[in-house]
């Protein structure tokens, strides 16, 4: 089997042993005589893994399943902007938002189809070049949450503190950050993320919920679309996307195998360190996209170099040395290397080498 040192933001790559279980699995699973992709989602087999998986879930966050419950959804996070906002927002109330990003501006819209928004900060006039500080959330007991997006997977920055939200419940979009940076995920009452990029194959979108916030949502709602039916009947109203909860309960296994998100986030600071270092080295070349050193993403890291031509160059010589996936958002142009946690550091010290021998040669 050939690897390349693959780059992409999304779908993105995935641990080595875990794509070996799944071939094993698309054959047969624990001897049943059928394929994961054959079973019934109703099954011995597969109700076992659902379970398993929305365990090792709330266990990864270091969650207890008395306070959390875990939805299984699918319409990846573009629909859960929609849904946040449709199952706690309503005519009258407001949600904070901060505006960091290309992502957390959508959210922005679907929220205001529901009620007020009150943004608390953004960093759309300079591009989204950092996180804002200082932000001034609403007064205590007014706003019905709070949102932020934790990375920036387009725009390369990260909340790498979380904010105080005046005691408004605390809400998060996670799809490019979650299992990477410890935080204390207690601190959130919802949380949510897309498997693609750090957590499996896009399919299945995980929503992590308080209960007691949970018991706060609006009770009018169609079934598929309310977090408490799907909470209740345990994301298996209908049927779910079961490829991609058996693939993520893999991962997550695997996470905990290599010591948990602690472990994650020291071989990602270290990771994203060696490319950092090696752009800063060389700033004749390499323009940094991030105002401020304290905001770098560790998941996802974007530069231009100084001029367009040296970018297609660049991107060009990557693929002959076997790196792919490097070529930036289409909205903002430029390079951007995607290293999650499935990454490999030697694929970091091939990046890092790379960014110096080219800068020797057109510096
Ligand atoms: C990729 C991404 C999304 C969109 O996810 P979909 O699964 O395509 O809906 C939203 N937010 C962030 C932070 C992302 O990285």
């Amino acid at each position: 089997m050939k690897r390349i040192y693959n780059f992409s933001a999304g779908p993105a790559i995935m641990p080595v042993p875990v794509l070996e279980q799944l071939s094993r699995d698309v054959l047969e699973i624990n001897g049943s005589g059928m394929s994961i992709l054959e079973v019934s989602h109703r099954g011995k087999d597969y109700d076992a893994i659902h379970h398993e998986a929305m365990a090792n879930l709330l266990q990864t966050l270091d969650l207890s399943p008395d306070e959390y419950s875990v939805v299984f959804s699918t319409g990846g996070a573009s629909l859960q902007f929609a849904m946040l906002a449709m199952n706690f927002l309503s005519v009258g109330q407001t949600a904070d938002y901060v505006d960091t990003g290309e992502w957390s501006s959508k959210a922005i819209k679907e929220a205001k189809r529901c009620g007020n928004v009150h943004v608390v900060a953004s960093s759309a006039e300079t591009q989204y070049d950092r996180i804002p500080k200082g932000l001034t959330f609403s007064a205590p007991g007014t706003a019905r949450y709070a949102h932020i997006t934790t990375n920036n997977t387009i725009e390369g920055t990260q909340f790498h503190s979380l904010p105080d939200a005046n005691g408004a419940p605390l809400t998060a979009d996670m799809s490019s950050d979650i299992f990477a940076m410890n935080h204390d995920f207690s601190k959130f009452d919802l949380l949510y993320a897309g498997t693609q990029k750090n957590a499996g194959p896009a399919g299945v979108t995980m929503v992590v919920a308080r209960k007691s916030f949970l018991e706060t949502a609006n009770k009018n709602l169609s079934p598929m679309l309310s977090y408490l039916v799907q909470a209740e009947k345990e994301s298996l109203y209908n049927t779910p996307p079961v490829f991609a909860i058996h693939a993520l309960n893999l991962v997550l296994k695997h996470i905990q195998a290599e010591g948990g998100v602690a472990e994650m986030e020291k071989r990602n600071r270290e990771k994203a360190g060696l490319i950092y270092s090696a752009l800063d080295a060389h700033p004749e070349l390499y323009r940094p996209t991030v105002a401020e050193n304290g905001d770098r993403s560790l998941m996802n890291i974007t530069f231009r170099l100084t001029t367009e031509d040296l970018e297609a160059e660049f991107l060009k010589e990557a693929k002959t040395r076997e790196m792919d996936g490097l070529k930036g958002h289409r909205n903002v142009g430029g390079v951007r290397a995607s290293i999650y946690n499935a990454f490999p550091r030697e694929g970091c010290v091939a990046l890092a080498d790379f960014l110096a021998d080219f800068a020797r040669r057109k510096g």
